[in-house]
Formats: C-alpha cells, structure tokens, sequence
C-alpha cells in the first residue's frame, strides 16, 4: 500500500494542473490498459522510484464556489486525517486571500508533514512575489510552476522524505473492505453479520486509524471485515458528503484484497458508486457488489435481470462481476454475499500452473490469431501467469507492439472462460521473446 497525498487550496490555484502533471504517465498506462477514464481526482505518482497515491481534493468538492467556502475547514480537515502529508497550493498571481489564512491556521495545528507550494510562479519577477507567503507562518515554501514543471522537483525530493516507507500490513488475514455511499447501509450491513457473535473471533477497534476491523470466521474461512462506515458515526462528519466517503474509501481499497460495494436500491448505481467501483478495479482489487435494501423495491420477475443490465452497462468492459440482490435489514441473502467475496478471494488468488494455461490458450490462439498488422503476423509462443498477487498474465510473442486492446480482451474473456476470475480485474502483457 502506498503512501497518500493530498493537494488542498482553494479553486482556481492551479490544483488540478499540478495533480495531472504528477499523474500524467502512469494515468495513460492505467487507461490503455482498463480502456476507461474515470475518476480524474485520484491517481498515483512516483518520483525516484518512491510510488505515492495523490488526491487532488477539489475535484471532489461539488457545487458552487460559496458552497465550497462553507466546505473548506472541512476538506482540509478529512483530508489531513487520511493523507500521511499535504500539499498546501496558493496562488502568487492572486497573492494571500482570506480562504489561504483560514487555511493555514489549520494547517499550522497539524502533526502531519505539510508542504506550501507557491504556484503560478513562471518567471523571476514572481519569484520575488512569492515571499509574501512567509506571511502564512507554515515555514518555508515552494515556488513552482504547475505549467512549465519548475520547482516541482525540489518539492517532491522533500516530499518523499518524510513518506512512510512501507505502510505494513496489520493483518496476513483476507481483508474484506465494506464500501459504498453514505446511507447505501454498510454499518447495517456488518451489524447484520457480527450480531451473530459466535462468529466473531475478536473484535479489534481501532486497528487501523481510518476504519474498525472485525475477524470474523465462516464458511471455514477466516478474515477481516473492514467497516469505513463506523468511524465516520463516531467522529460526526456530516454524512452527506461525498468527499468524505471517497476519502475514505480510498484507504479502505487500497488496503484490502476484496472490495464489497453496497449500494442502495433505491437510489441505484449511479456516479459516485462507479467512482468507487473504478478505485477498486484500478487497484487490482476483488470487487463484489451487493444491492442492498432489496426489500424496499417493488419486485416482478423481471427486476433482478433489467437491475443487473443496467449495472453492467455501466461496468463495461469489466462485467464479469458478481451482484448479489441483499437486504441488511431482514438479513436477505448477507451470508450469501459473504459467501461470494471468499470465492472472490479465492479467484484473486488464483495461480494457474504455467502448463495447464498452455495446454488451454495455445489451441485457441491457434485457432483464433491475432490480426496481422501493417502485414505483419503475431505469433504467441506462450504463456505465464506472473508472481504477483492478483492474476497478470504474460504472453509471449514475436511482435508485442502489435496486439491490439480488442486482441487482448479476446484473450482475457478466454481467460475468465476457462479459469473462472469472476470479480477479479485481470491484466494481459504482451511480452516479447
Ligand atoms: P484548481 O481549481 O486549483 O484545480 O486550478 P486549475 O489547475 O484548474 O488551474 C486554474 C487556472 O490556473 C488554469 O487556467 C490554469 O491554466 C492556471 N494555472 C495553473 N498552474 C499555473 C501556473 O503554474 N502558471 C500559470 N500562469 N497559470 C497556471
Ligand atoms: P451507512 O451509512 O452506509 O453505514 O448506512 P447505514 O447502515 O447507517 O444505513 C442507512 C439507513 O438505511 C438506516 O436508516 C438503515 O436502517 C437503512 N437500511 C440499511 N440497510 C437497509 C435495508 O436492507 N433495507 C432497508 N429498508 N433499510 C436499510
């Protein structure tokens, strides 16, 4: 798991730039591979090497700007609660506003690592400019320009010092991540399945700073229940804010190996849970969705079929995901979606032995090549699983350069067809020998 960034300020500083220009070569790999651009808030970054996550938090605050002003204090404070440090972006164009100084008395009580970037300073004369911002009492800062890269380099030399090195992992248990909306009823959901005690191995509260872990054992299969939800219940934070459970969220999935994504059916899969499912999918993560509150919808034999279409028209290409129709409330079906993430699990764990995955694909490839390009034919000689975590497959061949994404999603449903990875986002390279 690595580290979190956050970028706070006010709009219009030049937040966004900065995030893409951190973001910008490892978001392309991730689209050509997924062939979706989603959430463009959230992505990471590496400098020498040192991998972080980096979240730009005005995306995600919605609504107009005297909304955000009543937003601010709030923002910031999530944000310095789930990052391990903050990037403080002001602009030298506007110079010190009011909305900075409110800022940066927050920032001045914080523990954290908080780093001030003087943005828009593209040329020397602003660089004089900038020192105005001493003013600010956050201690030394950073001129850059988001524009033309400059400065940013002394900024995240400094920056990766004082990362964590490797957040360790609390638990070798599975960790199942309940996720989803405010309100979708995940707290209700896990009070649901730990109500029956006898389940419960031991109740550790507080065993990571961001969410309340439960060991739990069923089916013959221990792991860790991970609920975002009862945190937010004991600090307070309103809870129709967005921000705050993609914040949330966002630590949850990364540090898990399935992700259980409740949604209310009522309110159906709409923005923000894709939001959250495309977190999960580009995280490599199990994924399981459940519809909850099932007992509040009208029913005929048809709704669980048109229910899960549209589901998976907004999951495409990725569907080869489980749904399971739940209601925490009369406890419909809650072990069955357990049940489903441990199979989830499972396929995500998965190693196919590098014969059998050779003696199944090469017939179909042989039957169905890829298409020559410019003239030129590919010729896979074979393939193996690689030693990573979740499924990544490697398939090698005389030309890599030109197997197209259709191609390759070819092999991937040929993959799922004859290995079952339901609920498990798999990655093909085409290497080359
Ligand atoms: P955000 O609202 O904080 O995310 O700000 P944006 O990244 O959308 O930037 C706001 C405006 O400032 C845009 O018009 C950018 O082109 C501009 N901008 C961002 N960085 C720089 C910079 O380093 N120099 C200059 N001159 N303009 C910048
Ligand atoms: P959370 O914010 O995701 O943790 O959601 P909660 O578990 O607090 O649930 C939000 C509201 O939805 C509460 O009033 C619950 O009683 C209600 N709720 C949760 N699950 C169900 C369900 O399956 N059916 C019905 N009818 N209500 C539910």
């Amino acid at each position: 798991m690595s580290a979190i960034v956050a970028i706070v300020g006010r709009p219009n500083v030049g937040k966004s730039t900065f995030f893409n220009r951190l973001i910008q070569r490892r978001e392309a790999i991730v689209d050509a591979v997924s062939g979706v651009t989603r959430d463009r808030h959230y992505g990471k970054s590496d400098w020498n090497g040192r991998e972080f996550t980096v979240i730009d938090t005005g995306g995600y605050v919605l609504g107009s700007d005297d909304v955000f002003e009543k937003e601010i204090d709030k923002q910031v404070e999530l944000a310095i609660g789930e990052a391990d440090a903050v990037i403080f972006m002001v602009d030298v164009e506007t110079g010190i506003t009011g909305m900075d100084e409110d800022v940066a008395k927050l920032l001045r009580k914080v523990e954290k690592p908080v780093f001030l970037a003087v943005n828009k300073v593209d040329n020397t004369q602003r660089l004089q400019d900038a020192v105005e911002f001493y003013s600010l009492g956050l201690g030394e800062y950073y001129p850059i320009s988001s524009i033309n890269g400059s400065g940013s380099g002394e900024l995240l030399d400094d920056l990766i010092k004082v990362l964590p090195e490797k957040i360790e992992e609390k638990s070798e248990l599975p960790r199942f991540a309940v996720v989803g909306r405010p309100n979708a009823g995940k707290s209700s959901f896990i009070n649901a399945l730990i109500g029956e005690d006898r389940y419960i191995v031991t109740d550790i509260a507080g065993t990571t700073r961001d969410s309340i872990d439960t060991r739990y054992n069923r089916f013959g299969f221990e792991f860790n229940l991970v609920d975002t939800a009862g945190i937010r219940k004991k600090s307070k934070v309103r809870e129709d804010l967005e921000f705050y459970s993609v914040m949330r969220s966002i630590r949850a999935i990364e540090h898990c190996d399935v992700c259980i994504l409740l949604l209310d059916a009522t309110r159906g899969f709409d923005g923000q849970v894709e939001n959250i499912f495309w977190l999960a999918q580009r995280n490599n993560k199990g994924i399981v969705i459940l519809v909850n509150k099932w007992d509040l919808v009208e029913k005929d034999t048809q709704s669980v079929k048109q229910y899960t279409k549209a589901i998976k028209q907004a999951i495409e290409p990725f569907t080869d995901v489980p749904i399971v129709f739940i209601s925490a409330l009369t406890k419909q079906r809650i072990y069955k979606a357990i049940e489903t993430a441990v199979e989830v699990y499972k396929n995500r764990s998965k190693r196919i032995p590098t014969r059998k995955l050779n003696d199944v694909l090469l017939p179909i490839i042989e039957q169905t090549p890829p298409p020559a390009y410019k003239g030129k034919y590919v010729k896979i000689k074979y393939i193996t699983q690689l030693p990573t975590p979740y499924p990544q497959f490697a398939f090698f061949c005389n030309l890599p350069q030109y197997v197209r994404d259709p191609y390759k999603r070819f092999l991937e449903n040929k993959l799922r067809e004859h290995f079952d990875f339901t609920g498990v986002p798999v990655t093909i390279f085409m290497r080359k020998k």
